[in-house]
Parts: structure tokens; C-alpha cells; sequence
């Protein structure tokens, strides 16, 4: 049975070297051996766009990315808030697929809804009202028309607008609205959710339609690093490196 790793909110930074040498290590040691690695959004803090990649310090990344064709791992890039400037240049580099946000897939048997959960913030409207507006072709289109230089300033700006904005939210507005996940969910005629971007780790059962339901949030990378192993019939929620168990679930 086909092995797949979900992971997401690495945040990876060049200031912070260590968060680096832990996602290297997870490919090296863990992503090798798996069939599908999935990136659910927010692998880098900030994305310039993909011919800055070298410029921002990402290159390692790239390549550590870029080895796991030899080993026969698909690699999946859906984009976060942070770095939904990355490209079709950047995916080619990695031999990887991006994926849209949503994507409703195929598991074996299984159809799994994944997101990266900024999207169902809802209660956040002044996130919301960015998102529409950052996600059109026109508003990438003249982002990577300027010099990187000019994106490098920009970005700083936008990353003090939304630490400044978010220190004065209530938590409860940083969090999915239950509405928004179940009518994602519905629409897509799911009955399991995997995102992340919350950074509140865990696996959530509700009642949908009069069935059970689960949503899955994988967790930053800030203290340690986390992941989502799917095999075997069994969803589990790992820390790493020390490969704590988390959560588990069991699907059909
Ligand atoms: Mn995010």
C-alpha cells in the first residue's frame, strides 16, 4: 500500500538555519521512502517569486526537493499565504505538481479534501478581502513585474501589516469557521479534510450530513518539526524527529 507524507507550516527561513537542517533531514530520512509527499501550503515564510528563489537563500531547498525524484517520491505544492507566488518554474525545478487550493484526492479508495485553511478563516474578513485580492493574475502579474529588490520591501511591509493586524485579532478568528469547513466539504462530497496554516495540530470528528466526519490539521514547524503519514489504512499524526504519535485515525 502506497505510503503518502502531508506536511505544511514549515515557515523555512534562512534566518533560521536550524528549521533548514530539520526539513533536509525529514527528506533525507523520512520523505525518501515514502510514495507522495504532500506540501500543504506555507513551506517558505515569504516567496519573491521563483526566479528569487537563489536571491532569497531557498536554494537548498530546492535541491534537497529536487533529490526525491531519484527515489521515486511525487512531490504535491499546494500554496500557502506566504508563498503563493511560487510557480510552474519552481514546481519544474522539484519535478513536483502544483496542486489548487482545494484539490479533492484520490487516496486509494479514498477522497481526502485538501486546503491549506486560510481559505476557511472566514471570521478573518481583512485576510480574506487580501487573499481575493493577492490571488489575481493581475496582482501577481505586477508583484513580479518589479525588481526583486522592490518585491524583498514589499513583502517586509505585508509581513508587518499582518504581525501588527494579527496581534490585535481575538484567537478565535485565527481559527477555521465550522461552517466554511462543512460547506468545503459538502460541496466537494467529503467526509475528510486535511490543512493546515492554523497551526493547531490535531484530528476533529463532527457530524456531517448524519455521518462522521474528520478534519485533520497538521502543525507548524516552529518548536519541532510535525507530519501526517497515511499507509495501511490508518492516518498518524507524528512529531519529528522523535516520532511521537500524536493523533491516529482509521479510514475504510
Ligand atoms: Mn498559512
Amino acid at each position: 500500500m502506497a505510503t503518502s507524507l502531508f506536511i505544511s507550516d514549515l515557515h523555512l527561513d534562512p534566518g533560521r538555519p536550524d528549521g533548514i537542517q530539520l526539513f533536509n533531514n525529514f527528506i533525507r530520512n523520512k520523505a525518501v521512502e515514502a510514495d507522495r509527499l504532500f506540501i500543504l501550503g506555507d513551506l517558505f515564510e515569504y516567496w519573491l517569486g521563483d526566479d528569487a528563489c537563489e536571491h532569497s537563500g531557498y536554494q537548498a531547498i530546492e535541491e534537497s526537493l529536487a533529490t526525491l525524484k531519484n527515489h521515486n517520491t511525487r512531490v504535491y505544492f499546494m500554496h500557502g499565504n506566504r508563498d503563493f507566488l511560487v510557480g510552474e518554474d519552481f514546481a519544474a525545478s522539484i519535478n513536483g505538481e502544483l496542486l489548487p487550493d482545494p484539490t479533492l484526492f484520490k487516496l486509494g479508495d479514498l477522497d481526502v479534501l485538501l486546503m491549506h485553511g486560510d481559505s476557511l478563516c472566514t471570521d478573518d474578513v481583512a485576510h480574506q478581502q487580501f487573499r481575493a485580492v493577492s490571488r489575481s493574475d493581475e496582482w501577481k502579474n505586477t508583484i513580479l513585474s518589479k525588481t526583486i529588490l522592490e518585491r524583498e520591501e514589499l513583502a517586509r511591509q505585508l509581513r508587518m501589516n499582518s504581525q501588527k493586524g494579527n496581534a490585535e485579532k481575538i484567537e478565535s478568528i485565527m481559527d477555521v469557521n465550522q461552517a466554511s469547513v462543512e460547506k468545503e466539504m459538502l460541496t466537494h462530497k467529503t467526509r475528510l479534510l486535511i490543512h493546515g496554516h492554523t497551526h493547531r495540530t490535531a484530528i476533529h470528528e463532527f457530524q456531517l450530513g448524519g455521518k462522521t466526519a474528520n478534519r485533520i490539521v497538521l502543525g507548524d514547524w516552529y518548536q519541532k518539526g510535525n507530519y501526517l503519514m497515511h499507509n495501511h489504512n490508518k492516518f498518524k499524526l507524528l512529531s519529528y524527529p522523535d516520532e511521537k504519535v500524536l493523533a491516529t485515525l482509521n479510514t475504510p
